[in-house]
């Protein structure tokens, strides 16, 4: 009869809520609770355990309608995870994609993925609060994914990357755990978020942005660094974060070579100008990267392992990427030089006259 009366009352106090905006944000934070709630149960690790890694695409996805920033509320609140503490990152995905969640805790390398069942998401805020996990949730897995546990369970790890035990996100969400698990900075995993996953391409940009800092350093408040991502690959997408450089704002130019082309300057990464906007000139450098340049150990097991293997390899170079860098050249650019760069129906190279 209480039980009644409650349900009444909050009735009564949604249909005051214009929209039901409030409702559905209060729905959505439940969610993220209750996957937090579920996490801690199949991991067993209690709330704000320092070993515990929260990923998901929560405030990207939008479930009919509903954006679903406060589920990241609710993992919080129930967990511990947060973005202050280090320990909550958001894989950037299309916001039609699913609404994930994803618990790893490097004391035992273990894992679960939920998604979202956008069912649940359609029933009030108590139908809801009642429902059990498996209709909350359209999928709840769990795996060790630590890649040294996995390297002597392949069996194990066939099953999670081959059966998609977290729907595709397998690769991004491994290799993520793995460096996280090892050290990585914050900034660098947020790059990474950005990217969508880890991969050495994403740690190449951060080995080429050391080697731009150090050798043309930021001094003043005029300058900043525009890229050339010629030819693009992950890497540019580290220098958006990490230099504010978006092509939005003119901080980046973004174009492809012919397969010939990259062979005419082998391993041709890009051009890296630092540019004063006050005196209108800067500094640029051509930069080659090579993947090869330093014999890393290999992972000699299955597919699925050896980009998460490689990943976890680069990390120590970290404090000396120059091994793989080797500038082309190195020159004065004007504004007439940097238009040039910049610009449809010019080569970017040739005006560097690299190529
Ligand atoms: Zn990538």
């Amino acid at each position: 009869m209480k039980m009644k009366y409650q349900t009444i009352t909050m009735v009564l106090l949604l249909a005051l809520v214009p929209g039901l905006a409030m409702a559905d944000n209060a729905l959505m934070e439940a969610l993220g609770g209750k996957a937090a709630q579920k996490a801690m149960q199949d991991l067993g690790f209690e709330k704000g355990d320092a070993n515990v890694l929260a990923l998901t695409d929560a405030g990207h996805a939008i479930v009919d309608g509903q954006t679903s920033q406060a589920a990241i509320k609710g993992i919080t609140n129930e967990s511990g995870n947060s973005i202050g503490d280090g320990n909550l990152f958001r894989p950037l995905r299309a916001h039609w994609k699913p609404l994930w969640f994803y618990f790893f805790d490097k004391s035992t390398g273990e894992a679960v993925y939920l998604e979202a069942n956008s069912e649940a998401l359609s029933k009030s805020l108590d139908e809801f609060l009642d429902l059990p996990d498996d209709q909350v949730f359209s999928k709840i897995s769990k795996a060790n994914v630590d890649i040294e546990y996995l390297q002597n369970h392949t069996d194990e790890g066939n099953v999670t990357f081959n059966d998609k035990a977290f729907n595709g996100n397998e690769f991004g969400l491994v290799a993520m755990s793995n460096v996280w698990a090892r050290g990585a900075s914050y900034d660098f995993l947020q790059a990474t978020a950005f990217h969508d996953h880890l991969c050495p391409g994403v740690t190449s940009g951060l080995h080429i942005a050391e080697f731009v800092e150090e050798k043309l350093p930021i001094t003043n408040s005029s300058e900043s660094y525009k890229v050339i991502a010629c030819p693009q690959w992950c890497k540019d997408d580290l220098f958006q974060m990490r230099w504010d450089a978006t092509p939005g704002k003119s901080g980046m130019f973004v174009m492809a070579l012919t397969d010939a082309e990259k062979k005419a300057v082998p391993n041709v990464a890009g051009i890296y100008i630092r540019w004063n906007d006050t005196a209108k000139e800067g500094d640029a450098l051509v930069l080659a990267y090579n993947f090869s340049a330093v014999d890393l150990p290999k992972w000699n097991g299955p597919s699925w392992g050896s980009m998460i293997y490689w990943d976890i390899a680069l990390m120590p170079y970290e404090d000396n990427p120059e091994v793989f860098i080797t500038v082309l050249k190195e020159f004065k650019v004007d504004a007439a030089t940097l238009a040039q760069m910049q610009n449809a129906g010019m080569h970017p190279l040739k005006v560097a006259g690299v190529m």
